[in-house]
């Protein structure tokens, strides 16, 4: 007899699970509390989604147990991927560094190819329609939603986590596996801004510039990035600072002390950049220094680095000290920031955190507490760096609990 299958959830992971499962003969039912699936999808990468990353493997995933995404990205390695997308009709753009795009190019085309294939398929999509609570009897589960109950052989939880709750995400998935006595590890806001204790930084709202960045947790390094810095009015984002977000965020969680130190110009050691100070001050003596660091830096930084130096901006270089051109020099590589926060939820692509995978079998996605009930992507304690390893696990942990359920 066909399984009767609830996913809740109509994203990454419940869509590929929903096209699995269906296509095993399952009895497929998605229930999708926005009006449409896949708004994550439509939303990410700026609108082209970074469906995947080649090189994925469990050292690019953080959680208590990372290594719980290693079968899963093992069971879905890129090569059957890419045909698992053109057995949907999508097409893909492979670049240098292993992110992949739909060759289209937007993303719109993925969700298109995955909706598609799970009606074709024969999944019932139901929009709008919010799962209040999970139950269970003896013989099944019971999804309950606002004006009806309706039983099922299997679940997958498949809800994602509360990052971007603009775009449906909640926390219903942590309330529901709690209730069936699964452990939820705090959850944190990762790929996302950090506010900082300064009382410049908003002064230089605006300034975008390519950096090197330095996490310190406790006064001890943990991470080292180059990419761009943005200034704001909160405090600092750009792609080098989501990247160091997760372990920022965490540490925050954890209450600890989380300083960046930004160097402005990475290109040069400190050797090379004393030199070029010095190589400015013979060529251009009469100048101010505000003038010559201009030629080096972000304008809207300059007054808040000779504020920190406490050098005046319209000195002449000819009359700087050279504990003065030292100090300044290593101002410029290693500029330090409190951070006191992130920008939150509501900007965070992920979560960290969320259902314990202790309880999780990793082969099958099905928990270890309740038979039948399965969970994959963001809802679980695994969350990935900013490139397409999101969705490289939703996708995969889909895909394994799709045919788990559809046996
Ligand atoms: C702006 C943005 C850009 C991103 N860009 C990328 C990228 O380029 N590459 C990448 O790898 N990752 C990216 N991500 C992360 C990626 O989108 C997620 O990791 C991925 O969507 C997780 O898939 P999922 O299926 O687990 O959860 P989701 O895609 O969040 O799906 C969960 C679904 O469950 C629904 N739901 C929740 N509660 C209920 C309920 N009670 N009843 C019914 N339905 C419910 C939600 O509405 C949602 O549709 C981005 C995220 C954001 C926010």
């Amino acid at each position: 007899m066909n399984q009767k299958i609830a996913i809740i959830g109509g994203g990454a992971a419940g869509l590929m699970a929903a096209i699995t499962a269906a296509g095993l003969g399952g009895d497929v039912t998605i229930y999708e509390h926005n009006s449409s699936v896949g708004k994550k999808i439509l939303a990410s990468g700026n609108g082209r989604c970074n469906i995947i990353n080649t090189t994925a493997t469990a050292d690019d995933y953080f959680g208590t147990n990372p290594g719980f995404a290693s079968y899963a990205l093992e069971h879905l390695p890129f090569s059957d991927f890419i045909h698992f997308c053109h057995s949907i009709g999508l097409l893909l753009d492979i670049k240098d560094d292993g992110r992949c795009y739909p060759l289209s190019n937007e993303a719109k085309s993925v969700l298109y190819a995955f909706s598609s294939a799970a009606k074709i398929a024969g999944v019932n999509i139901l929009t709008e329609k919010k799962v209040t609570m999970l139950s269970k009897n003896k013989e099944s589960f019971i999804i309950h939603t606002d004006n009806e109950k309706k039983s099922y052989d299997k679940v997958l939880i498949a809800t994602g986590s509360e990052a971007a709750p603009q775009l449906g995400a909640s926390d219903d998935g942590y309330r529901f596996a709690s209730s069936f006595g699964h452990k939820i590890i705090a959850t944190y806001p990762s790929l996302v801004q950090l506010h900082l204790n300064s009382k410049i930084h908003h002064k230089m709202a605006g300034v975008k510039t390519f950096a090197e960045v330095t996490l310190y947790v406790n006064n001890k390094e943990v991470e080292k990035v180059q990419g761009d810095i943005l200034f704001a009015s909160y405090g600092i984002s750009g792609l080098a600072i989501l990247d160091i977000s997760q372990k920022a965020s965490l540490a925050l969680l954890n209450h600890q002390i989380v300083m960046l130190s930004i160097n402005l110009l990475p290109r040069f050691n400190m050797q090379e950049l004393s030199d070029i100070f010095h190589q400015l001050i013979t060529a251009v003596p009469n100048h101010t220094l505000e003038t010559v660091l201009g030629g080096l830096v972000p304008a809207k930084t300059i007054a808040y680095l000779c504020e920190a130096a406490v050098i005046n901006p319209a000195k002449t270089v000819s009359m700087l000290t050279l504990k003065e051109i030292a100090k300044l020099t290593q101002l410029i590589r290693n500029w330090k920031f409190e951070v006191n926060g992130t920008h939150g939820f509501k900007h965070a692509e992920v979560s960290g955190g969320g259902v314990a995978t202790k309880d999780i079998n990793a082969k099958t996605m099905e928990s270890k507490l309740i038979n039948g009930l399965y969970f994959a992507g963001e809802v679980l304690d695994i969350v990935g760096k900013r490139g397409g390893y999101n969705f490289n696990f939703a996708w995969a942990s889909g895909m394994i609990a799709g045919k788990e359920m559809g046996k």
